[in-house]
């Protein structure tokens, strides 16, 4: 281990670091190989050197998964009294609270995210368990409907059986426990398929969870590729839903996948989001949220403000300030407390970020990058990069980069705008920046995104709906939203009196 390079990072962090071995499934309730026993590389993004073997799961071992989630949902987990379910959900929290100073860490040193931004995201993965502990607790009867006095119908929410879940690389942690904690809490059984480039903080979660003594095949954890293991779980037909985040041309393959077992789906898919800065905003905080939103988490963020239409009042002034806040980023390790960009997640996505820097050349913009210090050359960094003369026609205004990257264009007015910033396929999040707060409004109910932020910058309450419109998704992760998905209503007609049945066959 590299003392120097580690030297920001907490004792539970580094002894986490130091403790990295091969990582297995967790099927069952045991940690195992794959049943081909073969293993991938996990390779670091800041060295490019291997981290770990990873055991490579394909069919053989989803179906081993399924059958035990299905055991599971069928006996022990299913029978359990809500009190005794909701408890595990309890320790399971309770368990991540206590192993939390690893967790930042591990996820920083396998992703390559800075590290003090993973320590804000980790931290609110043990609250998305008690969230819907007390959720399900509050909800288990729905809707009640008297009709006259002769009937009383009523629904209640049963779990829908094992969920499927497919998680990417980028905030992988969060992202997994956002999906597992409604699952698991509204009484379904999991298998998790997390993204290979990422399996890291999955595996101390699967041994996490462990520790909570779960009833064996509640929580089942199969990593390898999408195209083996991820598709063997889409088309598996004892599976009844899926949950899945990433790209948007994943997530219609999935669908094609799914679709002859009628699987549900839930689909928080790629983005490509405007931030509008109309001439009357506060432009210095504008200006933070700008920077923010496309240069933290290496601007490998879904939510990401990757376009921004800024009015040609204030477009000149904007842009220069915009210019030298990104020269003044501190790219670096991201184990250090200092670095506010690192490197991207592995080469192959490296490469695709500079394709199209490439491509923004081409198309005439006019590319300004920040700098990356020399010593970070074994890295898959990429400058924070600002893309000046781009317009709506250009590719790379129009398709997702993933990167530290922003393409800027101006506007003379709200119309304008507005067409500008729908103009596209994606729908995930938008930005307003106004002091007119009726503007605001209107501006942000005529954007199409499924999250739109006025004055704001992706601040998160996990009561309220997450995901995207048009090619950004389909259905809302969190609240009562990610409640309803993981669970069936039924709908339970009770006859108050005897009433008219029609009596056919009766002589
Ligand atoms: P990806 O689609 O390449 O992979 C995501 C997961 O799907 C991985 O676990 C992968 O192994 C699996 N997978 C790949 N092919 C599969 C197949 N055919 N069948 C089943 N599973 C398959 O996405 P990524 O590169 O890991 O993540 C980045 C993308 O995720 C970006 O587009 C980003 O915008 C999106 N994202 C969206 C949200 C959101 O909430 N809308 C949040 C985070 C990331």
């Amino acid at each position: 281990m590299d003392e120097q390079r580690l030297r920001d990072v907490n004792e539970a962090g580094k002894h986490a670091i130091a403790s990295i071995s091969d990582i297995p499934l967790y099927i069952d309730g045991k940690f195992s190989d794959s049943e081909n026993k073969e293993k991938f590389d996990n390779i670091s993004p800041f060295t490019n050197e291997k981290i770990n073997s990873v055991a490579s799961g394909e069919k053989a071992d989803i179906d081993k998964a399924v059958k035990a989630a299905r055991k599971a949902f069928k006996g022990e987990w299913g029978n359990l009294k809500l009190k005794e379910r909701l408890n595990y959900i309890y320790k399971i929290a309770d368990l991540i609270d206590e192993h939390i100073d690893e967790i930042a860490p591990l996820e920083s040193y396998d992703t390559g995210l800075p590290i003090s931004q993973t320590k804000k995201m980790v931290a609110r993965a043990a609250h998305n368990f008690r969230f819907y502990a007390e959720m399900v607790s509050s909800r288990l009867v729905g809707d009640v409907y008297q009709v006259d006095d002769e009937f009383i119908n009523y629904t209640i929410h049963k779990p829908v059986g094992i969920a499927g879940l497919i998680t990417p690389w980028n905030a992988p942690f969060m992202l997994e426990t956002w999906k597992i904690a409604p699952a698991l809490a509204t009484g379904n059984t999991v298998v998790l398929k997390p993204a290979e480039w990422s399996p890291l903080t999955a595996n101390r979660l699967a041994e996490i969870i462990d520790k909570a003594e779960l009833p064996d095949g509640v929580f089942n954890v199969v990593h390898g590729f999408g195209e083996t293991a991820g598709a063997s779980l889409v088309a598996h037909p004892d599976v009844e839903l899926i949950s899945f985040t990433g790209e948007t041309t994943t997530g219609s393959e999935i669908m094609k996948n799914g679709a002859d077992s009628l699987k549900q789906f839930s689909m928080e898919l790629g983005g490509k989001s405007p931030i509008i800065v109309f001439d009357d905003a506060d432009v210095d905080r504008a200006l933070d949220a700008c920077t923010w939103g496309i240069f933290s988490f290496n601007g490998e963020r879904c939510t990401a403000n990757s376009r921004l239409y800024v009015h040609e009042n204030i477009a000149d002034q904007f842009i220069e300030r915009l210019k030298e806040r990104v020269s003044n980023i501190i790219v670096g390790d991201p184990m250090k407390n200092d670095t506010q960009v690192g490197p991207l997640i592995h080469t192959e996505h490296y490469k695709n970020v500079k394709s199209y820097l490439k491509l923004a050349e081409e198309e005439g913009c006019e590319v300004i990058s920040g700098h990356v210090p020399d010593q970070l050359s074994s890295g898959n960094y990429i400058a924070p990069t600002v893309l000046l003369n781009a317009n709506n026609g250009m590719r790379v205004v129009q398709e997702e980069v993933f990167g530290p990257v922003i393409a800027v264009m101006t506007f003379k007015d709200e119309e304008e705008v507005i067409e500008l910033a729908n103009d596209i396929r994606y729908g995930l999040a938008g930005y307003v920046w106004t002091k007119d707060m009726q503007r605001g409004h209107r501006v942000a109910q005529k954007v199409d995104s499924g999250m739109l932020w006025v004055n704001s910058q992706n601040v998160r309450d996990l009561r309220t709906p997450f995901g995207g419109s048009k090619h950004s998704g389909i259905g809302r992760e969190g609240g009562h939203y990610a409640f309803e998905f993981y669970t069936e209503v039924q709908i339970i007609h009770v006859a108050l009196k005897d009433h008219h049945i029609p009596q056919f066959g009766k002589k």
